[in-house]
């Protein structure tokens, strides 16, 4: 059985990589038996996807504004990133 600490150093190892089965089948255990890990994932998870809205809305302040680029633009600028790729 894994101890808690072990558990919460896979629980955020796995926000950063996929976990290899013989570390995620132990996790998956210990987390179905220990409200405590699980807690402590969701918060995890949560914060996550809290950080990365912000970041989105950083990146992208125009999305779901009328500031987008036109179709004419977005081809020329998908195309320049095509070349550039090139
Ligand atoms: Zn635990």
């Amino acid at each position: 059985m894994l101890r808690c600490r072990e558990a919460a150093r896979l629980v955020s190892k796995s926000l950063d990589a996929p976990l290899k089965w013989k570390e995620k089948l132990p996790l998956g255990l210990h987390l179905g038996m220990c409200p405590r890990c699980s807690e402590y994932r969701r918060q995890l998870l949560a914060l996550r996807s809290m950080i990365r809205e912000e970041m989105d809305r950083l990146l992208h302040p125009a999305d779901g504004g009328d500031e987008g680029l036109t179709p004419e633009e977005e081809a020329s600028l998908i195309q320049a990133i095509a070349q550039s790729a090139q």
